[in-house]
């Protein structure tokens, strides 16, 4: 539904979280366009606000929407989990078939919008990657309360927007967090995923299978690199009974290689787990919001500084050029 006229709320953008899927986009290497059309608008990343009473929200309501839209044909689209699609035939705002939110004025289905606080107020535009993050750990958690599980090690592989997120709500989960990047210590990045009180460490000095002998096998590993290689060696990573988390993607052209026996041993007689976590279920969403509604009390600096770079529409190049954690196209 992207009709007023059809119950539609209609959102004024206020903001549009790059990211590196947008980038990929806009360089042809994938994204499609809505049927019978050639463009696709960008954006999935929303921060809007409701313009008109209606629909259970009041105009100057700020809100985020779901990316991603039932197949209309699986049993988990039907029940309202198209993260969780069964016929892979979804599509999805500003990436596949779908336009995106990167544009002035936005029309969106009631049930596909999800309230912002004015507590978070421009924060709310990390609602998506937070989503990605909190449906990830859920499904992780899941895995390894499968059995007895006290995890209490978590290593987030990666320092982008998802790895920040990631390790800020793995620090108020109550884990003892390690964020590896290949970034030196003392960057920016390396400060702020200490300020949530977890280890920076540089693999460039510390490569992970080190890291790994000194902490001992790791309870959760969050791979949000989108390194093919490094996902496959979370399994070598993890202790007994340890989860690991894929988040990133990497579509290079490659073979990747493990020796045999950590897949052969250790994996099966250590009950270790390797799982992929892709888009979000809409309570993922409300869960996202409020959790990093948490993390602006307790860390009331580390959201903004995770935004590095606003900018008006007309200088998207810049937003996609931008290498720090995340980029903004701001409307209004
Ligand atoms: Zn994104
Ligand atoms: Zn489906």
């Amino acid at each position: 539904m992207t009709d007023a006229a059809e119950g539609g709320v209609r959102i004024r953008t206020l903001e549009v979280g790059v990211c590196g899927t947008d980038r990929e986009i806009s360089e042809g290497a994938f994204g499609i366009a809505p049927d019978g059309e050639r463009d696709l608008v960008l954006g999935h990343e929303l921060l809007g606000e409701v313009m008109e009473d209606g629909a259970g929200y009041s105009a100057g309501d700020l809100v985020t929407a779901t990316v991603r839209r039932g197949c209309g044909a699986c049993e988990a689209c039907a029940d309202g989990a198209p993260d969780a699609c069964g016929t892979g035939r979804y599509i999805e705002r500003g990436i596949t078939r779908l336009h995106g939110f990167a544009r002035e004025v936005v029309i969106e289905d009631p049930n596909e919008l999800v309230a912002i606080p004015r507590t978070l107020g421009r924060l709310g535009v990390l609602a998506e990657p937070a989503s990605i993050c909190a449906r990830g750990i859920r499904h992780a958690l899941a895995a390894g309360h499968r059995q007895h599980w006290r995890p209490r090690h978590a290593l987030v592989i990666g320092s982008g927007a998802i790895g920040m997120l990631a390790t800020y709500f793995l620090r108020v989960e109550g884990f003892e967090v390690w964020t590896a990047s290949r970034g030196a210590a003392g960057t920016p990045r390396a400060e702020l995923a200490s300020a949530s009180g977890a280890r920076y460490v540089s693999t460039r000095q510390t490569p992970l299978p080190a890291l790994r002998e000194d902490v001992g096998g790791f309870d959760l590993v969050i791979e949000a690199a989108g390194d093919a290689q490094v996902m496959l060696d979370v399994l070598g990573l993890l202790g007994r009974g340890g989860v690991g988390c894929l988040l990133g993607l990497d579509s290079r052209r490659q073979r990747v290689s493990i020796d045999g026996p950590v897949l052969g041993i250790d994996a099966v007689l250590e009950n270790r787990v390797l799982l992929g976590s892709v888009n979000a279920h809409i309570d993922d969403w409300r869960a996202a919001v409020s959790r990093l509604g948490v993390i602006r009390e307790r860390w009331p600096q580390a959201l903004e500084a995770m935004i590095g770079l606003r900018v008006t529409p007309d200088r998207f190049a810049d937003a996609f050029a931008f290498r720090g954690v995340k980029a903004t196209l701001v409307f209004e």
